[in-house]
């Protein structure tokens, strides 16, 4: 074993998982197209000040899980922990307002968060990111909601359950925050210690806990849809009646929150049965205030995080296709030494032909060679010796029915192409 090994929380993404990987970013990519949103790519880090002000200084994220340091220029800087803030950081600094709105981006990549690492949770986990910046419409909110579910169903996901509830904005919330935390203080003495703290600074986030007791305590909690004003309850209506028009099915949560002012109306979730405790694939909502709580003018929007560590634990768990594997089309043997150049200058060409193609360089035995091309699952072997250097010629094996032919070696691309074109589309 290696000395130093990758820090705790972290992992790494190899050859045997990465395929997958690759499988579910072009899934998500193709589908990002067909709703008509644009990859960009952001920062890994940012000014501390945009999480904390982004995401909310009472948050677990910003109060306990932010990767923070001090650079050398004494500025404090911030490893993200998600994208929205970053999202909307760029949308205001590159005034894209003045473009048609909204303006549908999205963006992939690494997120970090000093969480307590197990199962489905790590302290480096990659999430893909959409935002739509600029509509205040809730038609946004339920296209949001069905390109999260068109990007799960493409990668085959099924047993997945959709949770929706609306948070309010500030002309009802205020109401609201009063009526709860003056029924939780009605039974502090059942809350955990943390959620005391929170019964004065923010009693929607008690909702939000995880412990037993305190759910317990959660299930008779004033409703925050009796609350809506009239705006936020229309708003609402209007994204239950736009999901249901798309056949989309979806429970309502009550107790879905996001404690901060900036998150607005709409919140949801996607959980997945496969997942155990660790069960949201993607999370969202609207945000209609947080432009400005980073210092811009005001912008409404609405998004969604899906984790991407977790999608393909579900996809492995319920047996998903990733699509074909990736496998080499042709490893090349050499018989001696003189002709492995000749086979060098042959896998040269085929992999210039658009053909995977690999070869050993060392010597070893023929014998030895054709186990690598089998363990490789290689389709064809292409096997040179002294004979076919001296003929111009190749044999080139099949090695899925061990059929054999020797052919001119400058011919070997287009016949191994239309070969390889035949099989696959039979
Ligand atoms: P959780 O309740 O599981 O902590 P969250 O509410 O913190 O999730 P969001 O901030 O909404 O999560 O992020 C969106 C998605 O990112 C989550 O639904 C999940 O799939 C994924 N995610 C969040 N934190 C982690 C993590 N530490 N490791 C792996 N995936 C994560
Ligand atoms: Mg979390």
């Amino acid at each position: 074993m290696a000395e130093i090994s990758a820090p705790r929380g972290v992992r790494d993404i190899l050859p045997d998982e990465s395929w997958k990987w690759a499988h579910v970013f072009r899934t998500i990519g193709e589908t990002a197209r067909n709703f008509g949103y644009s990859e960009v790519h952001l920062p890994i880090f940012e000014h501390t000040e945009l999480f904390a002000r982004g995401i909310g200084d009472t948050t677990d994220v910003v109060e306990k899980e932010m990767y923070t340091f001090t650079d050398k220029g004494g500025r404090s800087i911030t490893l993200r922990p998600e994208a929205t803030a970053s999202m909307v950081r760029s949308y205001l600094e590159h005034r894209m307002d003045i473009l048609p709105q909204p303006v549908k981006m999205w963006c992939t990549g690494p997120m970090f968060r000093y969480e307590r690492p197990q199962k489905g949770r790590y302290r480096q986990f990659w999430q893909v990111d959409f935002e739509s910046l600029g509509s205040p419409h809730p038609y946004a909110d339920v296209e949001i909601i069905a390109l999260s579910l068109e990007a799960f169903r493409r990668l085959g996901l099924t047993s997945l359950e959709v949770v929706i509830n609306s948070v309010g904005c500030p002309a009802c919330r205020p109401a609201y925050r009063k009526e709860l935390s003056d029924y939780f203080a009605s039974r502090s003495e059942e809350l955990c210690g943390t959620c005391r703290d929170r019964l004065e600074r923010n009693p929607l986030r008690i909702l939000d806990c995880k412990r037993e007791g305190c759910r317990k305590v959660t299930e008779d909690a004033p409703d925050v849809l009796g609350s809506l004003c009239e705006e936020c309850r229309e708003h609402f209506d209007s994204v239950r009646s736009g999901l249901d028009s798309l056949g989309a099915a979806y429970h309502i949560d009550k107790r879905l929150v996001r404690g901060l002012d900036y998150y607005t109306k709409t919140a949801y979730e996607v959980l997945s049965g496969a997942l155990g405790s660790q069960n949201a694939v993607c999370g969202g909502g609207r945000y209609d205030n947080l432009a400005e709580a980073i210092g811009g003018p005001p912008v409404p929007g609405v998004g969604f995080a899906a984790g991407v560590d977790r999608i393909v634990m579900v996809m492995e768990q319920e047996g998903c296709s990733f699509g074909p594997e990736p496998l080499i089309d042709v490893f090349g043997v050499a018989l001696d030494e003189p002709s492995r150049t000749e086979l060098f200058r042959l896998v040269d060409a085929l992999r210039r032909a658009g053909i995977s193609a690999d070869m050993d360089y060392g010597k070893r035995s023929m014998k030895a060679q054709m186990k690598s091309a089998s363990s490789r699952k290689a389709r064809f072997a292409c096997i040179i010796g002294e004979s076919e250097v001296a003929a111009g010629t190749v044999v080139v094996k099949n090695l899925q029915d061990g059929e054999q032919r020797e052919i001119p070696v400058s011919d070997a691309p287009l016949d191994i192409r239309t070969q390889l074109l035949s099989t696959r589309k039979g």
